[in-house]
């Protein structure tokens, strides 16, 4: 099954509930796309509409793919060079309709989902049915907008933690790398 990540800076929720567009980190460039070439995604898409944006993130794959870079970290060029900027969910979903001749089944995730599509292995069921690629979308900031999760073809379960207290506020970093493991193994 064909599979990519998307990470979605706009339309993104803040604190206040408020639609924001929120910068791109570094670190989740780099981690992120090491958590999709290990388990053998076929792109990762930033999204973000901000050109300023695009400058910033072309200015560092430019570095890691230059011979510096690569002489440096070969590994970290390796998995930076498929990260690729788009405008928009729909210009994300519109390259792999071009890529895989069918548009990709939606997955959305946050933490506060008050319900879901079920389980991985359900989800992916369905989308092999569909003969779709898996799209995963991440959210920044507070989580994704309504509209986002509102377009999706299923919401994955939220990670759930164990802390007694209830704190659940992982990184997106950190979710990425969860379902990704969670996911594939249900992936031949
Ligand atoms: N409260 C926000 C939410 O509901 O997702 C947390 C945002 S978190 C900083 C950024 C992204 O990481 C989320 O949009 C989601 O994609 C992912 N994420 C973080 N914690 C998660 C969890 N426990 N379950 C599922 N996804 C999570």
């Amino acid at each position: 099954m064909k599979r990519y990540i998307g990470l979605v800076h706009h339309p993104i929720i803040n604190k206040n509930g408020e639609i924001v567009t929120t910068s791109v980190t570094n670190l989740d460039i780099h981690d992120i796309a090491r958590s999709a070439r290990t388990y053998g995604f076929d792109g990762y898409f930033i999204i973000t509409p901000l050109e300023e944006q695009h400058k910033l993130v072309t200015r560092i794959l430019d570095h890691w793919n230059t011979d510096v870079g690569n002489a440096y970290n070969p590994d970290r060029q390796d998995a930076l060079s498929f990260v690729e900027l788009k405008n928009s969910v729909e210009d994300a979903c519109s390259e792999i309709e071009r890529r895989e001749g069918s548009s990709p089944a939606i997955v959305v995730t946050g933490a506060n989902f008050k319900d879901d599509s079920g389980q991985e292995n359900a989800i992916l069921k369905q989308i092999k049915l569909d003969k779709k690629p898996l799209f995963l979308l991440f959210g920044t900031g507070w989580g994704l907008a309504q509209s986002v999760i509102d377009r999706a073809d299923f919401m994955a379960p939220p990670l759930a933690g164990k802390a007694k207290d209830g704190y659940n506020h992982l990184s997106v970093r950190s979710a990425v790398a969860i379902y990704c493991d969670r996911f594939t193994q249900y992936i031949d």
